[in-house]
């Protein structure tokens, strides 16, 4: 469960959130949606504790997350939450396998565990046959579930999206939007995607509209 109270933020003497008040229910899969520059990406980091609002309080399940010192903080962000960007900023030197594995070998998982959770991973995702191959050999629908394998690997319980797939072709699009439901069903996280994409905002538990820095 994710909530936000009060949240405002400004960069220099631009106020970009003007007051958010939001709660988000576990296991829900919610679209965030509004013009170019409404906040939303600002809106996301702060829910993923990359950047700091202003003012306001940020619960996420339970844990007030304004109260975590920065080491407990960047523990917590790599056990508890998810992230899917646009550009799926995998590591090129690496296999897609290794890739993955990363976040787990971060959380202390051992090698062997974490191998064994991204094979896993890698299967549900449907790229076992691509899993020795590096970014470039792989193409763009691939790279972005790569990425969502990545992003699940320590099962966090939020999974935050930006634009997940903005680079994406219809088909591969539709086979993403497809996993991020077959994963809510399957594993109860809660999904938060920003996206200008009406059709999957349309297929989304909820829709937030954004508007100059507030909620409609
Ligand atoms: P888009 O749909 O174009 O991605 P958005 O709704 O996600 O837009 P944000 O990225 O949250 O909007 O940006 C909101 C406003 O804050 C914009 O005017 C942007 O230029 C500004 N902004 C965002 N990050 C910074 C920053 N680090 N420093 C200064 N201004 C910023």
């Amino acid at each position: 469960m994710i909530e936000l109270q009060g949240i405002t933020k400004s960069f220099s003497s631009l106020q970009v959130l003007k007051g958010i008040d939001l709660t988000i229910d576990k296991g829900e899969v919610v679209s965030i949606v509004g013009p170019s520059g409404a906040g939303k990406t600002t809106l996301l980091q702060i829910m993923g504790t990359l950047d700091k609002p202003d003012t306001g309080r940020i619960l996420l399940n339970g844990t007030e997350i304004n109260r975590l010192k920065e080491r407990e903080l960047a523990a917590f962000r790599n056990r508890e939450i998810g992230f899917v960007f646009q550009f799926h900023q995998l590591l090129p030197e690496f296999t897609a396998l290794e890739n993955v594995t990363i976040p787990a070998l971060i959380q202390g998982v051992s090698s062997g565990e974490a191998r064994r959770r991204a094979v896993e991973m890698l299967e549900f995702m449907g790229l076992s046959e691509r899993a020795s191959h590096k970014p470039a050999e792989l193409s763009g629908g691939e790279k972005q579930r790569v990425a969502v394998a990545r992003a699940l690997i320590n099962h966090p319980s939020v999974v935050l999206a930006d634009e997940p797939s903005g680079s994406l072709d219809t088909h591969n699009k539709e086979e993403l939007h497809r996993l991020f439901f077959e994963l809510r069903d399957k594993l109860g996280q809660t999904f938060v995607i920003v996206t200008h994409d009406e059709g999957l905002a349309s297929q989304t538990d909820r829709t937030i509209h954004m508007l100059d820095g507030r909620i409609l």
